[in-house]
Formats: C-alpha cells, sequence, structure tokens
C-alpha cells in the first residue's frame, strides 16, 4: 500500500522542518484528570506513563512533546524522548525513580526534534532503538539541520546531544516482548510524516500514537493530507480505552478526539480541491482558505499557511 506521494516526502520534509515554529499548550482538558508525580509523569495506565508536553517552541522549548514509557516484567519500553540530551537524561531519571527493569527499547514515533532528539540519553549495549522503515532516510536528510538549530538556540547546554538512527525497523508490524506484555508497534503510510509508528499495549488497552493525533495545536502536515486522514479513519475503527496523543493531554478518550483534527484536515482537503479546481494558485491559497479552523487551534499562524502549501502541492497533482 505505497503512497505516490511519497516521492515527494523528503523536500517537503526538510522545507519544512526549517519552518517549523512549535508545538503550543493545548486548552483542552484530559478526558481523564491525571495527578503528576515529582517529575511530571502521569501515570495513565497501570504500567503506562506520560510526561506531558509543555508550551513552547521547537528549539526553543525541549519539553514541548509528550513522551512516556511502559514497563513489563522484563523490560521497559521508551516513547519518544524529547527535544536534547537533557530531556532525555530528565525521563530516564522519571523512569529509575519508578523502577530498576533494563530499559530494553527506545520507540521513535516519528522524525521531529522534539520527540527524538533525547535519544542518547538511552544509549546503551542493551537498547534498541526502534523506528519506522523509513526514519533513517528521515534523519539523514534533516538530522544535522535539527542539530545546528539546537546549537544555536537559546539553550546553553546541548553539545551533547546527538541524532541516535534506529536499529530496529518496522516495515509493517513488529511485536516487542517487555514480559508481561506484547507491545504491538505498526509502521503507518505516509500521513503526518513518511515516518509515524503507533504503538498499541494490549494489556493495559493503551494506544500510543504519536504526532498522528494532535488536540489544542494547529496540526503539523509534513506528510500527506489524504493519506493522515486514511489513517484515523482507519484507526477509529479501534476501540481502545485510552490513547496518548503526541501534543495535547496525556490522554484522551477514542475516537472522540480525533474530531477536530478530521474536520481539519477535511476542511483543508475539500477547500484546496475547490480552489484549485477553479485556477487558485498557492499564494491566493494560503491567504484564503481553512481560516474558519483559526478560533479551533492555537498556533494557527505559525502552522497552517505551511499545512496549505503542503495540501496544494500534495492536490494539484490529483
Ligand atoms: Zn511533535
Amino acid at each position: 500500500m505505497s503512497n505516490p506521494f511519497s516521492l515527494s516526502f523528503p523536500l517537503l520534509l526538510t522545507a519544512g522542518i526549517l519552518l517549523i515554529q512549535a508545538h503550543a499548550e493545548t486548552a483542552l482538558q484530559s478526558s481523564e484528570q491525571h495527578t503528576k508525580n515529582s517529575h511530571g509523569l502521569s501515570q495513565v495506565a497501570a504500567s503506562s506513563y506520560v510526561r506531558p508536553g509543555h508550551h513552547g517552541m521547537i528549539f526553543e522549548s525541549e519539553d514541548i512533546a509528550n513522551i512516556g514509557f511502559i514497563i513489563g516484567t522484563e523490560c521497559v519500553a521508551v516513547v519518544d524522548t524529547g527535544g536534547s540530551y537533557t530531556e532525555g537524561m530528565r525521563l530516564l531519571q522519571a523512569i529509575r525513580s519508578l523502577t530498576a527493569t533494563p530499559i530494553c527499547y527506545v520507540i521513535n514515533t516519528h522524525v521531529h526534534p522534539d520527540h527524538m532528539l533525547g535519544n542518547k540519553a538511552f544509549q546503551q549495549e542493551s537498547t534498541h532503538f526502534v523506528g519506522h522503515q523509513n526514519l533513517p532516510q528521515a534523519l539523514g536528510l534533516v538530522g544535522d539541520i535539527f542539530l545546528d538549530r539546537l546549537q544555536t538556540s537559546k539553550h546553553s547546554v546541548q553539545a551533547a546531544t546527538e541524532i541516535i538512527f534506529p536499529d530496529v525497523l518496522v516495515s509493517d508490524t513488529l511485536q516487542l516482548d517487555l514480559g508481561d506484555r506484547k507491545l504491538l508497534l505498526t509502521a503507518h503510510d505516509v500521513a503526518h510524516t513518511a515516518a509515524d509508528l503507533s504503538i498499541y499495549d494490549p494489556k493495559d488497552d493503551v494506544l500510543w500514537m504519536g504526532d498522528l493525533l494532535f488536540l489544542g495545536h494547529t496540526p503539523a502536515l509534513d506528510g500527506s493530507l489524504i493519506g493522515w486522514i486514511d489513517e484515523i479513519e482507519g484507526l477509529m475503527q479501534k476501540q481502545v480505552a485510552v490513547v496518548v496523543p503526541g501534543h495535547g493531554p496525556a490522554s484522551v478518550a477514542w475516537p472522540q478526539a480525533s474530531h477536530d483534527l478530521l474536520r481539519y484536515l477535511k476542511g483543508l482537503r475539500d477547500e484546496t480541491r475547490v480552489w484549485i479546481e477553479s485556477g487558485g494558485d498557492i499564494q491566493g491559497a494560503q491567504e484564503q482558505l481553512g481560516l474558519s479552523e483559526r478560533a479551533h487551534w492555537q498556533l494557527f499562524d505559525q502552522f497552517h499557511r505551511r499545512n496549505v502549501i503542503s495540501a496544494y502541492a500534495e492536490l494539484e497533482w490529483e
């Protein structure tokens, strides 16, 4: 099920990352209120912990994305590592405050820097880094750009941050055994990016969606608009007790939590199609399409125009 649009992904990604601003705070409330412990962790299920992201801009704040981990009897699996080495170290300390179980796996849900620049903190011989089969290519294109941006950012303690590539690749699905539970990883077709992974823990009935799911913060389209809609509609068929979004509350109710994102993506698709069919150009599209969504999202002006450019570039070839 390859997506022809994936051919243009590297260019879009490179251009997009340079422009990307941030993921910001969400005004939405979690479907369940979790009390954070002293390490800022929210326990979203029996063995599943989320360090919710805070408000801020990529390369200015390190702790923007929701990151977390799942504790098994034999292994811990980390899901994303934050925006710098120091942020990864904070997550490591948070894990060690709860368990001494070996960290066998670090799973990166996609290529964006707020999710994977903390990998270095977990680098040990016994730890495997797991990613989508397209993640190495994506990291090869933008990894050095991330590091340059980080070095020139307001943070002064980022010298230890490195790009750590995955050594376990997921091309379709992959099971990771943590002892008492087997995680099911799914490599998605091109959607939010070309390298989106989701992680399902059947024992806790938790689905970690990475940035396939945004709440409150304007979605960042870096892959395929049509593909993203398809993936979300597919995932909506799943009955899951707990969903962890890449940005937003630590956990949300599913499939209700997909509502805003789908409305945004479908509106963008429909308006862009009409615009292209009527002969409109890309400049006008940026100025006029999708503006009814502004009131629903934070950082709309920073992200929406770029999304329109991506949508136009994709849909003009239909
Ligand atoms: Zn993100």
